[in-house]
C-alpha cells in the first residue's frame, strides 16, 4: 500500500432507519480513526434498488450529526474519491466486471428466475457452484458466438464468480483472529446484473474499498461470512497487496435471552432500537429513537461503546476523547454483547446530573414551550439545577419541577392527612410576617432566619417544614426547601403559602 494513512469507512445501505448496532460499528471506525489520525469515510452502498428506501440516506447522516460522530469524506462533505454514493458511481464497476470476465475469473449467465427455481425445486441444496454450474446456460456452457449472440439481442444476464472448488481461504480477523473456510461451501455470487446495469454489493464493495484505500474494515458479525468471498475477490483482481485488514465485531443480542437484538424486542421491552424516531414512509409505522426519548447523545454514544469493547479496566463514564485515546481492537470481545438497556438508562442519568444546567435547560425549553410556560431562560436554568439529579431523561424534568412554574392548584390529600396539622395554619400564618421580614431571600439566609425563629418559639420543625412543602409544591417531594423558597422569590412564596392556609385551615 503506498498510502500508509489509516482510512475506515462506515458503509450503509440505505434500506431503512439506521439500527443502533449500526450505529456502534460507526462508533468504533471514527474511534479507531481518530485515535490513528486516520480519515473516516461514509459510503452509502444504494446499489441494490429494490431495497432502497426514500429518507434513509438522510436519516442516517442527521443520526451521526445529533450524534456527534463527525465524517471526513462522504456524501455532502465531498473528498478526493467522490462520490460517495455506489450508484452515482456505475460505470466503475461495469470496468472492473469486465476485467474480472476477461480473466477468467467471471463468466455469464443467462438463466433465468424460473429455470433456477426449477433447479432449487429438483436439488436439495442447491447451490450454483463448480459443481453444478456445467449444467446451468452460462459463458461457459455455451459457444462463444452464442454467447456473444445473446448479449447482442439484449437478454438479460448476470456477471457470476468463477469460485474453484476445495481450496482453502483463511481471513485474518483482528478480533476473531484466523478463520479458514474451504471454497466449496461458497456459490458463484452474482457481481453484476445488466438488468440494471448495478452490481451487487460485493462487487462495488470491494471495488470501492480498494480505490477509497481502505486499510481496516470493521463492521459487524454478519458479514463475517462474506469474508472468505471478499478475500479471493481481492485475489482475483490482483489487489491482495493492498487488501484491508478485517475485523468483525460482536453481535448486540436480546437483553433477555439469546440471539440477535431486534426492533421487537425494543417493542416489547420498551426501548428505543433507532437512534432518531422514524415513521416507514410506506406503512406509516412509527418507531421510537433514543434523541426523542430523551437521551443525550454523549450518553449513547458511551453506552454503546462498551458494548462489545471495554477500556482495558472497568471505567465506565468515558469521553469520547478518552475513548479514542483508550480504543483497542485487542480489546473488543468475540462474544455477543448483551444490549442491557436499564444500563444506557444510567448511562442518561449520569450524563445529566453532570451536564451544565444551561446545556440541559436549552433542551427543556421547547418541552415547557409545548405546555404554554413562558418562563425565563435563567429561571429554568436554576430549576433544572434543582433537579437534575432526580431524573433519568429530560422529559422527566417536568415531572420533578412542574410546581416551579404552576402554583399547586389542590394539595395531595394523602399528605393533608398526615402533613398537615391543627396548628399549622397558625404556624403558617405567623411564618409569613417572618418570610416578609427577610433580607435577603436567598437559602441560607432563609433557613437561618426561619430556624431561629422554630428555636425561640420551641415549634416542632419538621411539621413546620413539611406543611411549608405541602404549600410550596402540592405533595411531599422536591428538592430543598429553602431551595424551593429561593427560586420561587418571596412573593411568591408568601403566595402559596396564603393560598394554603385559606384552603386548608
Ligand atoms: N452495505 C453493507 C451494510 O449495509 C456494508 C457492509 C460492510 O461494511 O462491508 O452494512
Amino acid at each position: 500500500m503506498n498510502n500508509s494513512k489509516i482510512r475506515v469507512r462506515f458503509a450503509p445501505s440505505p434500506t431503512g432507519p439506521l439500527h443502533i448496532g449500526g450505529v456502534r460499528t460507526a462508533l468504533y471506525n471514527y474511534l479507531f480513526a481518530r485515535q490513528q489520525g486516520g480519515d473516516f469515510i461514509l459510503r452509502i452502498e444504494d446499489t441494490d434498488s429494490q431495497r432502497f428506501v426514500a429518507g434513509a440516506e438522510e436519516y442516517i447522516i442527521e443520526s451521526f450529526r445529533w450524534l456527534g460522530i463527525h465524517f471526513d469524506e462522504g456524501p455532502g462533505i465531498g473528498g478526493p474519491y467522490a462520490p460517495y454514493r455506489q450508484s452515482e458511481r456505475k460505470n466503475i464497476y461495469i470496468m472492473y466486471a469486465q476485467q474480472l470476465l476477461d480473466a477468467g475469473h467471471a463468466y455469464y449467465a443467462f438463466d433465468t428466475p424460473e429455470e433456477l427455481d426449477a433447479q432449487r425445486a429438483a436439488t436439495p441444496n442447491f447451490q450454483y457452484d463448480a459443481s453444478t454450474r456445467m449444467n446451468m446456460r452460462n459463458s461457459l456452457t455455451l459457444s462463444a458466438q452464442e454467447t456473444c449472440q445473446r448479449i447482442a439481442n439484449g437478454e438479460k444476464y448476470v456477471v457470476r464468480f468463477r469460485i474453484e472448488s476445495g481450496e482453502p481461504i483463511r481471513v485474518n480477523d483482528l478480533i476473531r483472529g484466523e478463520v479458514t473456510v474451504n471454497s466449496s461451501v461458497l456459490d458463484d455470487k452474482v457481481l453484476y446484473k445488466s438488468s440494471d446495469g448495478l452490481p451487487t454489493y460485493h462487487l462495488a464493495n470491494i471495488v470501492d474499498d480498494h480505490l477509497m484505500e481502505i486499510t481496516h474494515v470493521i463492521r459487524g458479525e454478519e458479514w463475517l461470512p462474506s469474508a472468505p468471498l471478499h478475500v479471493l475477490l481481492y485475489r482475483a483482481l490482483g489487489w491482495v497487496d493492498s487488501m484491508p485488514q478485517f475485523a468483525h465485531l460482536p453481535l448486540l443480542l436480546k437483553p433477555d435471552g439469546n440471539g440477535k437484538l431486534s426492533k421487537r424486542d425494543g417493542d416489547r421491552l420498551g426501548f428505543p432500537v433507532f437512534p432518531l424516531e422514524w415513521t416507514d414512509p410506506k406503512t406509516g409505522e412509527r418507531s421510537s429513537g433514543y434523541r426523542e426519548s430523551g437521551y443525550l447523545p454523549e450518553a449513547v454514544v458511551n453506552f454503546l461503546a462498551l458494548l462489545g469493547w471495554n477500556p482495558g479496566d472497568d471505567r465506565e463514564i468515558l469521553s469520547v476523547d478518552q475513548m479514542t485515546r483508550l480504543f483497542d481492537l485487542a480489546h473488543c470481545s468475540k462474544n455477543g454483547a448483551k444490549f442491557d438497556f436499564e444500563k444506557g438508562k444510567w448511562f442518561n442519568h449520569q450524563y445529566l446530573r453532570t451536564k451544565d444546567n444551561k446545556e440541559i435547560a436549552a433542551l427543556f425549553l421547547p418541552l415547557l414551550k409545548e405546555k404554554s410556560i413562558d418562563a425565563p431562560e435563567a429561571y429554568v436554568v436554576k430549576v433544572v439545577g434543582l433537579v437534575k439529579e432526580r431524573v433519568h431523561f429530560i422529559q422527566d424534568l417536568w415531572e420533578q419541577s412542574a410546581f416551579f412554574f404552576v402554583a399547586p392548584e389542590a394539595f395531595d390529600e394523602k399528605t393533608v392527612r398526615k402533613r398537615w396539622k391543627e396548628d399549622s395554619a397558625a404556624h403558617l400564618a405567623e411564618l409569613t410576617g417572618i418570610l416578609a421580614q427577610c433580607k435577603p431571600f436567598d437559602a441560607a439566609t432563609t433557613e437561618e432566619t426561619v430556624k431561629a425563629w422554630i428555636e425561640s418559639k420551641a415549634y416542632h420543625l419538621g411539621n413546620i417544614m413539611n406543611a411549608v412543602r405541602l404549600a410550596l409544591v402540592g405533595e411531599s417531594k422536591g428538592p430543598h426547601i429553602f431551595d424551593i423558597t429561593e427560586t420561587l422569590g418571596k412573593d411568591e412564596t408568601i403566595r402559596r403559602i396564603r393560598r394554603a392556609i385559606d384552603t386548608l385551615k
